[in-house]
C-alpha cells in the first residue's frame, strides 16, 4: 500500500503534467486535500509531508478533527476549507473555524456567515457553488442566478468573494469532463468582466483534476487519490 506522502507526491506530479500540457504554471494551482471520513492521524501525516490546506464536508466531524489536531500538534498551521452542504443553523461554527467556504449557494447563508465571522479573524474566503451540470437534484446556484449572488456576497464586509466552485456529474472521457469546467470558466470570466475581482476556480477532484486544470482550475479538491477509498460504514 502506498503512503499518504507518496500519494501527495503522485498528485503533485499529475498537477505538474496537466499544467504543463495547458501551458500553465503549476504554482498557480493549489492542492486542497479532502480529508473527510479520515482521522486526525491522516491529516497530520499529510501535513508532515508538507500539505497545509484541508477540505472537510461534515461539520461535526471537522470540528472534532481540528480539535484533536490542535491538541496533538499545536505547531501545525493548517488552512481549513468547508466544502460540504451548509444548513442555516450550522453557519456559526463554520464562520468561526474555517478559512474558506466553497459551498455558498444562497444569499441567506452568506448573510449569516457574514454576521457570524469573528472580528478578530480576516474576512472569510468564499466561493459560490454553481450547479453547472444543471441536474435538479444537485446543489449549487443556477448559472443565471450567480451574478446576483456574487453582487450580494461582494457587498458583505466580513466575507471575501474569491470565485466559483462546481462538482460536475461524473463523465467518462477527458473531453466530456472538460465541458462543464469550460462552462464554469466562462461564467467566471463573465463575472470578472462585470468587475468582480475573482481569482479562484475550485474545480476538479481525483477523477477529473487533469481536465479541470486544462480549463483553468486554481484549486483542485482531492480526497481519494491522497487518502484512499472512503469507508462510510
Ligand atoms: C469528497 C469531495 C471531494 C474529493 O473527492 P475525491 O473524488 O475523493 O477526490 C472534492 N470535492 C467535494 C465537494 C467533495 O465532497
Amino acid at each position: 500500500m502506498s503512503s499518504i506522502s507518496d500519494n501527495l507526491q503522485a498528485v503533485q506530479n499529475r498537477i505538474g503534467i496537466a499544467a504543463k500540457k495547458a501551458g500553465r504554471d503549476a504554482s498557480a494551482i493549489e492542492l486542497l486535500a479532502v480529508s473527510k471520513t479520515f482521522g486526525a492521524d491522516a491529516v497530520i501525516e499529510a501535513a508532515q509531508a508538507g500539505q497545509t490546506a484541508f477540505g472537510e464536508n461534515y461539520l461535526q466531524e471537522a470540528l472534532d478533527k481540528q480539535l484533536a489536531i490542535r491538541t496533538a500538534r499545536p505547531d501545525l498551521l493548517l488552512k481549513w476549507h468547508f466544502i460540504g452542504p451548509i444548513q442555516s443553523n450550522k453557519t456559526r461554527p463554520i464562520a468561526e473555524h474555517f478559512d474558506w467556504v466553497h459551498s455558498v449557494e444562497r444569499e441567506k447563508i452568506a448573510q449569516r456567515l457574514n454576521e457570524q465571522r469573528p472580528e478578530g479573524l480576516p474576512p472569510l474566503n468564499i466561493c459560490l457553488q454553481v450547479n453547472i451540470s444543471g441536474e435538479a437534484s444537485k446543489s449549487g446556484v443556477a448559472p443565471e442566478q450567480a451574478g446576483a449572488l456574487a453582487r450580494a456576497v461582494a457587498s458583505m464586509s466580513r466575507l471575501k468573494l474569491r470565485g466559483l466552485m462546481a462538482i460536475p456529474e461524473p463523465a467518462g472521457d477527458f473531453e466530456q469532463q472538460r465541458e462543464p469546467f469550460h462552462r464554469l470558466r466562462a461564467l467566471f470570466d463573465a463575472l470578472r468582466s462585470q468587475g468582480h475581482a475573482l481569482d479562484t476556480l475550485s474545480m476538479g477532484m481525483s477523477a477529473d483534476l487533469d481536465a479541470a486544470i486544462a480549463e483553468g482550475a486554481t484549486i483542485v479538491r482531492v480526497g481519494t487519490a491522497i487518502f484512499g477509498k472512503r469507508d462510510y460504514t
